[in-house]
C-alpha cells in the first residue's frame, strides 16, 4: 500500500484541479490520497467524483495555526487535519475567518510590491486564485509571468520571503484552539513539516508536548523538508507522547519541484488515523 497524506489542489495553492489530483495520484501508483487544501474543503466533492477506481480519497485540510509562547514573537505552523466534518459550526466559521485573513494579506502584499513599481496588480493575482484560497504562490507566479523572478522558488527566496520588506503576517488560528476544533469536529489533527526551518521559526519539543496534551494525535515525520535527524527526533518524540506518524510529499503541483508520493505513510499508521476519526467517512471502493 503506497499512501500520501498531504496534496494540494487548484482551490488552495497547488496547480491541479482536484480532478486531475486524484488522476495524478492513481497515475504515480498511490491506493491512498488525502487532498489538504489550505483552510478549505471546497474541493472534497469534486475529488469525490472524480476519483478513480481502486484509489482512496481521505479527505483533509492543512489549518493555517500560530504557537504563541512567553514574549516571543507568534510561530506560524501548519496543522494537518483529516475526516473531520465539514459542516461543523465553530470549524467552518473558523476556516471562513482564515480565508478573509488570507485574502486582505495578499492584497497587502501586492498592493506594496506595486506601489514600489513591481508589475503585479491585484485584480490579476485574484483571478489566478480562481475563487480559492490565496496564497503566496498566486503571487509568485505573478510575479514569474511578469519577468520578475525566475521561478516560484525564486520569488520565495526573494520578495515573498517572510523576512522580505513586502511580506504580511496573516492573523492564523491559536494551534491548540484548532486542535480542539478539529477534535469537537470529529477529526485527525496532525502536526505537519514541525521542523521544517526553511520556513521559519520552528517550535521546540516542550510546544509539541503541549500539543499533544491538548488533543493532537500525530506528527508528519517524513516530509521534503525535514532532514534525516529531524526526522529521527520527531520519530523519537511521537514514540514518548504517543502520537501516529506520517510521511507525505505536500504535493503542490507545479508550484513546487516535489513530485507527489516523494514521502509515504506506513500502512499501520494509516489504519490508527483511520480507527481516530469520526467526523466525516472516506471515499473508497
Ligand atoms: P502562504 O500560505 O500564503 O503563507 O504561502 C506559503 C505556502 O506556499 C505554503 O503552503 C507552501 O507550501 C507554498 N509554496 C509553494 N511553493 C513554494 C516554494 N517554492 N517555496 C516555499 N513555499 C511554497
Ligand atoms: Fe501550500
Ligand atoms: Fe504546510
Ligand atoms: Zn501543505
Amino acid at each position: 500500500m503506497r499512501i500520501d497524506l498531504h496534496t494540494h489542489s487548484s482551490v488552495s495553492d497547488g496547480t491541479e484541479s482536484p480532478a486531475e489530483l486524484v488522476a495524478t495520484a492513481a497515475a504515480a501508483g498511490l491506493d491512498v490520497v488525502a487532498l489538504t487544501d489550505h483552510d478549505t474543503t471546497a474541493g472534497w466533492a469534486a475529488a469525490a467524483a472524480a476519483r478513480p477506481a481502486g484509489l482512496t480519497v481521505v479527505p483533509g485540510m492543512e489549518l493555517s495555526c500560530s504557537w504563541s509562547a512567553g514574549e516571543g514573537a507568534p510561530v506560524s505552523l501548519h496543522l494537518l487535519a483529516y475526516l473531520f466534518d465539514p459542516l461543523h459550526p465553530a470549524f467552518t466559521a473558523e476556516q471562513a475567518r482564515l480565508r478573509a485573513e488570507r485574502l486582505s494579506r495578499a492584497e497587502l502584499i501586492v498592493r506594496a510590491l506595486a506601489a514600489d513599481g513591481y508589475p503585479v496588480v491585484w485584480a490579476d493575482v485574484l483571478a489566478r486564485s480562481g475563487g480559492g484560497v490565496v496564497g503566496r504562490p498566486h503571487v509568485a507566479r505573478a510575479l514569474v509571468d511578469a519577468g520578475v523572478v525566475a521561478s516560484v522558488d525564486e520569488a520565495f527566496a526573494s520578495l515573498l520571503h517572510h523576512r522580505s520588506p513586502y511580506y504580511a503576517a496573516k492573523v492564523d488560528t491559536d494551534v491548540l484552539e484548532g486542535i480542539a476544533l478539529v477534535r469537537a469536529a470529529g477529526g485527525v489533527p496532525v502536526f505537519a513539516h514541525g521542523l521544517a526551518t526553511s520556513r521559519g521559526r520552528v517550535v521546540d519539543d516542550a510546544a509539541i508536548e503541549a500539543m499533544a496534551d491538548a488533543g493532537l494525535l500525530g506528527l508528519e515525520v517524513d516530509h521534503p523538508d525535514h532532514r534525516p535527524d529531524q526526522r529521527a527526533h520527531l520519530r523519537v518524540l511521537a514514540d514518548r507522547l504517543g502520537l501516529l506518524c506520517t510521511g507525505s510529499s505536500d504535493y503542490h503541483g507545479t508550484n513546487k519541484r516535489t513530485p507527489i508520493a516523494a514521502c509515504t505513510t506506513e500502512p499501520d499508521q494509516y489504519a490508527a488515523l483511520l480507527a481516530a476519526g469520526t467526523g466525516s467517512p472516506v471515499l473508497t471502493d
